[in-house]
């Protein structure tokens, strides 16, 4: 399964993936998460991206496609893969379109988790508090400042994915402000239909070609023709063909019953004539062009003499 968590930073893409890794057993591939650990390693990518993402701007398109290009090479990706963060543009979808269509691949389901954005802002603010209650490292964009920043462009760049998929139907719409289960659970019911969906027109698609199968080539079926009007030609001329020899015995049956003497004497006389009748004629005629021939030769060489 190839799906895409399409919704703004604290919609909750990175939850949902986690839980749909366990589910279906495939990979979750967070742009956002390549990125962190390319700044943590000091990468080339790493800190060409860093005081972007600090900004909560976008990194550039090309580097966000090299890097899904190549991780979803991987061998643990192919059994299906969770894009979560990406693409966030139009740019970055049609590369992936033409990445997956390269590949023969198919993408499955865009998924949208829609959300309030006061309501977004909201919990951001309470989950930054909590973790600086306990401690904890709050990431350097995840602060309501960045985070209005971020909101600003995923309107502005991410929203127009919306269209994008709904246009290639691929987009399914989750109300992305119910609880952490319910939004598992309405996700996994549109995903159950889906798979469901899909198996019932590959069924479909089966039975099609089953009919087709069964029915023969149009060459084989003239041949079919051509051979059963063959067996029935056949069966004709294997009557006459009896009808003749019964006749034809019945014919010799009757010359046998003449005197078997008299029926050897013509027969031999016969053909004692037809022989040398043949064997004169045809000794005449070679005598006659040979003649000729001399005859010509004899001229020609006359000619040719006088001529020198
Ligand atoms: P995220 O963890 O997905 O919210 O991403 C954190 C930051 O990484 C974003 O604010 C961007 O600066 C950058 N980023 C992640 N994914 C992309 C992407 N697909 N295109 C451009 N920038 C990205």
């Amino acid at each position: 399964m190839r799906l895409i968590l399409l919704g703004p930073p604290g919609a909750g893409k990175g939850t949902q993936a986690q839980r749909l890794v366990h589910k279906h057993g495939i990979v979750q591939l967070s742009t956002g998460e390549m990125l962190r650990a390319a700044v943590a390693a000091g990468t080339p990518i790493g800190l060409k991206a860093k005081d972007i993402m600090a900004s909560g701007a976008l990194v550039p398109d090309d580097v966000v496609v090299g890097i899904i290009a190549d991780r979803i090479e991987e061998p643990d990706a192919k059994k299906g893969f969770i894009l979560d963060g990406f693409p966030r543009t139009v740019p970055q979808a049609a590369a992936l379109d033409e990445l997956l269509k390269k590949k023969h691949l198919k993408l499955d389901a865009v998924v949208e988790l829609r959300v309030n954005e006061s309501a977004l802002l909201e919990r951001v603010e309470t989950r930054v508090a909590q973790m600086r209650e306990r401690g904890e490292e709050v990431r350097i964009d995840d602060t309501p400042e960045v985070l209005s920043k971020r909101l600003a462009s995923y309107r502005a760049q991410t929203e127009p994915l919306v269209h994008y998929y709904s246009e290639k139907r691929k987009l399914i719409t989750v109300d992305g402000m119910m609880t952490i289960e319910q939004v598992t659970a309405a996700i996994n019911r549109v995903l159950a239909a889906l798979e469901a969906d899909s198996a019932a027109k590959a069924e479909k698609k089966a039975a099609a070609r089953k009919p087709a199968k069964a029915r023969k080539p149009a060459g084989k079926a003239k041949a079919a023709t051509a051979a059963k009007g063959t067996g029935k030609a056949a069966k004709k001329s294997a009557k006459k063909a009896v009808k003749k020899a019964a006749k034809a015995t019945a014919r010799k049956a009757k010359k046998a019953s003449k005197p078997a003497g008299k029926a050897v004497k013509g027969r031999k006389k016969t053909a004692a004539k037809a022989k040398s009748r043949a064997a004169g004629t045809r000794t005449v005629k070679t005598r006659k062009v040979a003649k000729k021939a001399t005859k010509k030769g004899a001229k020609t060489v006359k000619r040719l003499t006088k001529r020198r």
